[in-house]
């Protein structure tokens, strides 16, 4: 349920709607938008309780949410939500007008290679730079990325471009040091329903870039976010970044379709990754333009200085002057539907 206030609420009318709604023993979320405040109530569906509210000061009215994720609907945030990767620097931002370029390799493989993609993906109109230091590779004898010590490198990217610094976490316990060195928690497709992970970072306050599972619906990788949200993290990015199909001409299937559905029924930012959405470098110029044109609020793009000797992902990793011309075009595209890059 949604207790929606009247414009001009004032600040004691929404604590007095939010000591009624604890007292039914819902959770309550007050989602302070532009023109008027919403209260979303979750819990145990008590729609005929909560309705009494509708006559308390300053409410306008009480409705039902009738999506099963309540947090991340459309119906409890009629605004779309704008995510800073870094809090307080606007420039970092996804889910304004301005499509957000993320950029570097799949992982982190010396201090000396994340310096210098980070530099050039900057340079190519990027701001974030992603780098894995924890690596879910499907095979137990594949690079496992460098862990602590690529975080270090990745913040000391940071230091040196201002780039907000996106990184893999894969379990709990990792969660304290992604916190201490980057600035957007990435969970990866294969640990999206990885409930408890998404309870735990949902505790942080740090933004999460949630990528969609290999074979999850829609509603799973909403339910998802809810996790995340339903524990006070609304900062959630949803990344669509291909399903597993039948298909052998690509790593994955980038269906597009998602990111105007993924925004009509959710508030949520959404990014897509052509990279893992393909699988091949050479589709990824032409999957960023269309990703861009289809409305997508940010695109991750891995970036390589020398993918034929990248540790991993090789094949879909443009080099930084790739991504610079994609950037360029990206920005075309953009203005033809009144956005810009
Ligand atoms: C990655 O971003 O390098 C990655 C492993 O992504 P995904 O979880 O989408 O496979
Ligand atoms: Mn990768």
């Amino acid at each position: 349920m949604i207790v929606v206030m009247k414009p001009g609420s004032t600040p004691n009318e929404v604590a007095h709607v939010v000591a009624l709604v604890k007292e039914l023993g819902l959770k309550e979320h007050v989602i302070v938008g532009e023109e008027r405040t919403v209260i979303a109530c979750v819990g145990n569906e008590r729609f005929k309780e909560l309705q009494r509210v509708e006559t308390s000061p300053g409410v306008e009215k009480v409705v039902p949410i009738l999506a099963p994720y309540k947090m991340a609907s459309a119906e409890s945030k009629k605004e779309r939500s704008r995510i800073e990767l870094i809090t307080g620097r606007p420039e970092t931002s996804i889910g304004g007008r301005r499509v957000g370029i993320i950029a570097g390799p799949c992982s982190v493989e010396s201090r000396a290679q994340i310096l210098e993609v980070a530099h050039a993906v900057k340079e190519a109109g990027a701001i974030g730079l992603r780098g894995g230091a924890f690596k879910p590779r499907t095979s137990p004898y594949a690079f496992q990325g460098m862990g602590i010590e690529g975080l270090k490198h990745l913040a000391e990217a940071r230091e040196q471009t201002g780039l907000a610094i996106v990184t893999e976490v894969m379990s709990i316990d990792q969660i304290d040091a992604v916190c201490e060195y980057a600035d957007v928690m990435q969970i990866g497709a294969r640990n999206m329903q990885n409930y408890n992970l998404l309870s735990a970072v949902g505790e942080k306050r740090k933004p999460v870039l949630l990528k969609r599972g290999l074979s999850a619906t829609l509603e799973e990788f909403l339910l998802a976010a809810e996790y995340i949200m339903a524990r006070g993290n609304e900062k959630v990015m949803l990344c669509e970044r291909g399903i597993r199909t039948f298909e052998e001409y690509v790593r994955n299937t980038l269906p597009l379709a998602v990111v105007p559905e993924l925004q009509r029924v959710s508030h949520l930012p959404v990014v897509v990754d052509p990279s893992h959405g393909t699988g091949k470098s050479h589709l990824v110029p032409a999957m960023s333009r269309a990703a861009v044109a289809a409305g997508a609020d940010g695109l991750i793009i891995e970036s390589h200085e020398d993918p034929e000797h990248a540790l991993t992902d090789g094949a879909q990793s443009v080099t930084p002057e790739v991504l610079a011309r994609i950037v360029r075009e990206c920005r075309r595209v953009a203005e033809a539907i009144d956005r810009e890059v």
